[in-house]
Order: structure tokens, then sequence, then C-alpha cells
């Protein structure tokens, strides 16, 4: 049944399509690394694509490929390929476009690791970097080169929830010959289609909503049938595959996505709402919030907001450290996307291997504090987070 049209609870739940086996109603485990052959004919043509089916997990998997065929739908693109962590996806998404002699055009501010994947594993590659404010169409133009090959970018950028226009950023890059490549993982498809604004590459961390129970690392990319292609070859080339088991746990997760982002947008804004208010906190970066820079932007390139967003407190480092160490309930730990509140200090956790030049063109202050809210009641958050502020 087509899914054209289909609301994305709909979707979610529809997509996987597929009769499966032995009248299974969910898609199963397919928990074996290998796939036996009925006859050495049967073999060669499964290896020369004569036939259909599967040969080794590295290559493909059921249950992957059920999980891959409801993200290609939620996402609106023709293909996902899904991997064993998001920083394996970036790197498969922009390295199999771009080699050695080749440029690059990616975002200042960016999750720290992939900093470093572009600044400095991509380079020992011989891939050479521009890193710009991607809100300013202005300085993503001047910076593409002849050589450029890919924009990289996240919106929203963590930790300081910069928003950028992926639909002009599209036809700037596109005209400069690049291919626009977006982690969308704070956004989530519920709330962001990049291919449905112009990019051509859609990338996440699926550790963080997608699969967003906590339990799983992972990655995915969806694009167009000829771009998943290579990227797919590249997955089999570099050994980046997902485990079966958290491509079942991943396709779990994304059966619920729709009604965890309702509720995570809901809280979060209403956290957000209550900390702007508050005389100990300085700043806001909340795209949900109408004052923010990229609030008219995300209204129009978005659905909705997301559940991630930094603070700055009023009194400086020592602040941000007293509130860490008060809070109740909510986890002090990094990471996003979980059911429960997480709480992190960016300059000395996620983004502490940055250097401080690269801190300060990321936004990132010493007295940024980054929260993830999580399900709980409303109620019981505000309690919660005015308990730990009075301590102040
Ligand atoms: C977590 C995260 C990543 C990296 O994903 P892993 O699954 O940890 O490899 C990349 N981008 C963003 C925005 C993230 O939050």
């Amino acid at each position: 049944m087509s899914m054209k049209g289909k609301g994305f609870m709909t979707q979610a739940l529809h997509a996987e399509g597929h009769a499966k086996p032995m009248n299974a109603h969910t898609m199963p485990i397919f928990q074996s690394s290998t796939f036996y052959f009925d006859s050495p004919e049967h073999g060669a043509d499964l290896f020369a694509h004569r036939t259909e089916g599967h040969i080794y997990t590295r290559i493909a998997n059921p249950t992957v490929e059920a999980y891959e065929r409801v993200m290609a739908c939620l996402e609106g693109g023709e293909q996902s390929i899904a991997f064993s962590s998001g920083l394996a996806a970036i790197h498969a998404s922009i390295m199999s476009i771009a080699g050695h002699g080749d440029h690059v055009v990616s975002g200042d501010t960016l999750y720290g690791p992939t900093v470093h994947l572009i600044g400095q594993v991509m380079a020992r590659f011989g891939v050479e970097t521009t890193f710009v404010d991607t809100s300013d169409l202005g300085a993503v133009e001047s910076a593409l080169k002849p050589n450029t090959r890919v924009l990289f970018l996240e919106t929203p950028a963590n930790p300081t929830c910069r928003i950028s226009d992926l639909a002009a950023l599209s036809r700037i890059a596109h005209a400069g010959g690049a291919t626009v490549v977006v982690d969308a993982t704070f956004a989530t498809p519920y709330f962001l289609k990049p291919l449905e604004r112009g990019a051509d590459v859609s990338v996440h961390s699926t550790t963080k909503f997608i699969n967003g129970h906590g339990d799983v690392v992972g990655g995915i990319v969806t694009t167009n049938a000829k771009k998943a292609s290579v990227i797919r070859k590249f997955r089999t080339d570099t050994g980046a595959c997902p485990s079966p088991m958290d491509a079942f746990l991943s396709l779990r997760g994304l059966r619920t996505l729709g009604l965890r982002m309702e509720r995570h947008n809901t809280n979060a804004l209403e956290v957000a709402k209550f900390l702007q208010s508050h005389p100990k906190v300085n700043r806001v970066y909340f795209h949900g919030l109408p004052d923010d820079p990229g609030h008219e932007t995300a209204k129009r390139e978005m659905s909705g907001f997301g559940a991630t967003f930094s603070f700055d407190m009023a009194g400086g480092f020592d602040a941000a450290k007293g509130l860490l160490e008060r809070v109740e309930m909510i986890t002090l730990a990094v990471s996003l996307g979980t059911l429960d509140t997480l709480i992190q200090h960016p300059a000395s956790m996620t983004h502490a291997s940055l250097s401080a030049e690269q801190m300060k063109a990321q936004g990132v202050t010493p007295e940024m504090v980054r929260i993830h809210v999580g399900l709980e009641e409303p109620e019981d958050l505000s309690a919660v987070r005015e308990d730990a502020l009075q301590q102040l």
C-alpha cells in the first residue's frame, strides 16, 4: 500500500510493508551474521545481483532494511542507509562525495566530535574545510570554491540551537556545484525534513530522539537512490553497519517518534519560558522562543522546535556548576533524545575538546548549561528546576 500523502504516525506504523516471515506481526531480529545459499548458482547469482536476497549482515540484513524503509518514508526520501553511529553516518555522507584535493564548507557550530572528524581526520585524508556561520548566507557564498564538493551543517546546531535557512543555502550551494548534507539530529524528521527543504542528504544520530530510549548508539542517512547506492557501498567497505538488534530497537523507536516529539516539544517550551523569566538565568538559546534570532526561520522550515537547548547562568561558571550539583531527578549526563531529562555543561563536557577559539566561534560560554527536556510531567519538572535554582 502506498504511503504517499499519509500522516507521519501512519507512515511510522505502516511504511515497513513487506510480508514478515512466519506471519510475525513485528519484524523479527535477524540475529544472523551470514545467510545460506540454496546452491552454488544461487550464491553466484546473489553476488552478481542477478537475484535478490541476503548474503552477509555487513552488506544487508532484513531487520536493518525494514528500519531503513520506514526512515526513508518518514524523511520523504528514496532510500535510507543505517549506520553503527551518528559519526559513522556523517563520515560516510561526506567522504563518499569528497576526496583528496576537494574542499568542504562546514557550519562552525557543530557537535564537538564532528568538528574533529571534519577538521582533523578528514584533513589528514586531504579534504580541506572552511568553517563558516551558516546562518549568514553571504558567508557561505563567499566560502565556496571551484573544488567545493559538500556543504555540511547542523540545524538546529548544537549547542546554541542556531538555525540555518536550508532552502536558501541549498540554492547557493547547488549553484556552486556542492552537495548539501544536513545533520538534523536535534529536529528529527517529525519537525524537519531536510530533503523537502532542498538539501540532498539528511543525516541523524539515531542515538538521540529516533531510537529515543537511550539504549542504542546509531546513525542513519537518507538521500536519493543514486547517492544512496554510493553511500551504501561506502558502509560495506568501511564496515560501519549497525547490528540487527540495534536496528530493531531503532525501528521500535521510530514507531512512537511523533508522539514523543509532541510531548518533548511542549515540555521544552515550558521549561525554556520558565528559564527565560528567571533572574538567575542570563540568556536562553532556543529557537522555540519568539525573540530568538532563529525563530522566524525555524517557523518557516520546521513544524516544531525540539527539546534540547542551552542557557547561560547569570552567576557565571560557578552558577552553572552549582546548578548541575543541585538538580535532582534530572540526570547529569551527555546525550539527548532520551525519555527522561538530561543536563550537562558543554564547555567541560561535550565541547571540552575544542580550542578556546573554536569555542568562541561556536558561541560556547563557560556559564552555558545544556538541557534535554524529557517526557516527565511538566509540573514535576518545574518543581525540580525551581528547587535547584533557588538554592544557588
Ligand atoms: C550525538 C550527535 C552526533 C554523533 O552521533 P553518535 O551517534 O554519538 O555517533 C552527531 N551530531 C549531533 C547533532 C549529535 O547530537
